[in-house]
């Protein structure tokens, strides 16, 4: 799919924020200090599927942070909201990712903090379970979220432990308080596994549309989660996935969202798609700053906010026929990116025989500016390839929409009702 508009579109994003060096590589770890702070990469995965990716998307880079929400998502499938609630809340705590802070009741405040991650980490695998067997349990998991075996780097891990003097004062805390039973080394140790294991930017987008996808993986078809799990997981990741700047993210992104401070960054759109990022440099709250940036435009561009008013039109394709030698594609309800995804791909998967092409947009309630230009630089393609592309746009819904600065040939009413009349007939 690499010829693909949106792939063309993805590497546009990339291009806008490739610039921008600010911010400084995690070097607490010397792993992470030693990577390429220039290395840009972002994939998007659709929940019918489909992956495009840009940039420097095979580069294998930890988890880190972003193993948190799917440690959480497979604490509640192995223990149940009510075990998992009563040992770690989901309220935002507004702190850094290390705070030593706990809440009223002597919880750790969310999963997506340290406290919060390091007590549910003990969780999985049954009270019992060694270290080793946790880590395990939990590469597992993470690899069939990305539909191949990904690799826990154990090398990575005891060298963060040997610095890992703040999440041992957190596991010593979890301790005194009796919230964990581990010994503090081995909690932490067991943390740390979970952010160790490799993976690439493709890898996270397809983990991200696993939980947008209400838990089936959309490559392999694979039920890793139940669909209330992955609502949960998703709600927790909009209030507290961004540490002290998630008010600020879900105000000005407003996607489901989890960074990593090796430089990764996932959004979930629930029922639409997963997407990440990977871009070393991160700012003071240890998100990474170009990925930010790249999810500012994309949810800008793409109206991707969930808070934005517009629905999402589930089927986007009214119809594709073909009769004699016209092919009609109607298009219906509100055209977002997700909805033009759909398009294009069903555009890509058609046999056009015909000769000319007639978009029916009578049926569009909204499309917005990044839809209507892929769905122009499709067109304007189809029409380089010697197809005689017009449109029937009684409401003016597309703007006068031009290939190749000329208008597209609008048809008028009598001709549009000239063909529909051929197709009754047929
Ligand atoms: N291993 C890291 C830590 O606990 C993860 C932090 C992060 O990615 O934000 O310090």
């Amino acid at each position: 799919m690499n010829s693909s508009p949106v792939t063309k579109y993805l590497n546009q994003i990339l291009d806008t924020v490739r610039d921008d060096d600010s911010g400084e590589v995690a070097d607490y770890i010397e792993e992470l200090a030693q990577a390429d702070p220039d290395k840009l990469g972002i994939a998007l995965t659709t929940v019918s599927g489909h992956t495009y990716t840009a940039g420097d998307c095979t580069t294998e880079f930890s988890i880190q942070s972003i193993a948190k929400p799917f440690v959480y998502a497979l604490a509640l499938r192995e223990r149940g909201w009510d075990v998992v609630h009563r040992a770690v809340s989901i309220e935002p705590s507004g702190e850094r990712y290390n705070s030593l802070s706990l809440d009223s009741e002597n919880r750790p405040m969310n999963p997506m903090i340290n406290a919060g991650a390091i007590t549910v980490n003990q969780l999985i695998n049954g009270d019992d379970s060694s270290v080793p067997e946790r880590a395990e349990a939990i590469r597992q998991m993470l690899s069939d979220l990305a539909g191949r075996e990904l690799r826990l780097n154990t090398e990575l891990a005891y060298s963060e432990l040997a610095g890992a003097d703040r999440n041992l004062s957190l596991a010593y805390m979890l301790r005194s308080y009796g919230i964990i039973q581990d010994e503090a080394r081995a909690a932490v140790l067991s943390y740390i596994m979970q952010c160790s294991v490799m993976v690439t930017t493709r890898d996270l987008a397809l983990m991200a549309s696993t939980l947008a996808n209400g838990g089936i993986q959309p490559e392999t078809g694979k039920r890793i989660l139940d669909p209330e799990v992955c609502r949960l997981t998703m709600a927790v990741m909009s209030s507290c996935g961004m540490y002290d700047g998630a008010g600020h993210w879900i105000a000005t992104v407003g996607i489901p969202a989890k960074s990593g401070v090796a430089g990764g960054l996932i959004g979930t759109l629930p029922g639409q798609l997963g997407i990440a990022t990977f871009s070393p440099r991160l700012d003071r709250s240890g998100n990474s700053v170009r990925g930010i940036r790249a999810f500012q435009e994309l949810s800008r561009q793409m109206g991707l906010h969930l808070m934005a008013p517009h629905r999402v039109g589930a089927n986007a394709v009214r119809a594709i026929e073909t009769v004699d030698d016209t092919t009609i594609l109607s298009l219906q309800d509100h055209i977002n990116f997700s909805a033009t995804e759909q398009i294009l791909y069903q555009i890509s998967q058609h046999d056009f025989s015909a000769s000319s092409l007639m978009l029916d947009v009578t049926m569009v309630m909204s499309i917005d500016k990044i839809s209507r230009g892929l769905l122009q630089n499709t067109l304007l393609r189809m029409q380089n390839a010697g197809l005689a592309v017009s449109l029937y746009d009684p409401d003016n819904r597309l703007r006068g929409m031009m290939l190749d600065d000329q208008p597209i040939r609008q048809v008028d009413t009598e001709e549009h009702a000239e063909i529909l009349k051929d197709f009754g007939s047929q």
